[in-house]
């Protein structure tokens, strides 16, 4: 699936535009065998180098798990506490490119 010349950023976005159902920053490094870490970097230069392309990259934030607080922040990063309950657990946040 994956074309051998293709750098790490190229596989994200045609991932992110080929998929389905939002993906987690796990199931990236996981379908592309990319350290989990160059995910949320290669996020953040995608979205800025599609701004203005006919391509967005959109978020769903993340939630957390205990009392539903949907987290607002603009960065692909997963939160470590819920800033209204403290509760650790936190769904991923999800990505996928979408056409304008
Ligand atoms: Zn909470």
């Amino acid at each position: 699936m994956a074309e051998p010349w293709e750098t790490r950023r190229e596989k994200i976005l045609r991932l992110l535009k080929e998929t389905e159902t939002p993906l987690s920053t796990d199931q990236i490094s996981l379908l592309l065998e990319i350290d989990r870490k160059d995910v949320y970097e290669d996020l953040v230069h995608i979205a800025r180098s599609l701004h203005k392309s006919r391509w967005q990259l959109i978020m769903f934030p993340p939630r957390c798990l205990k009392c539903g607080y949907v987290f607002s922040s603009d960065k692909p990063k997963k939160p470590s506490k819920c800033p209204k309950c403290r509760g650790e657990r936190v769904s991923d946040p999800l990505f996928k490119v979408i056409s304008r």
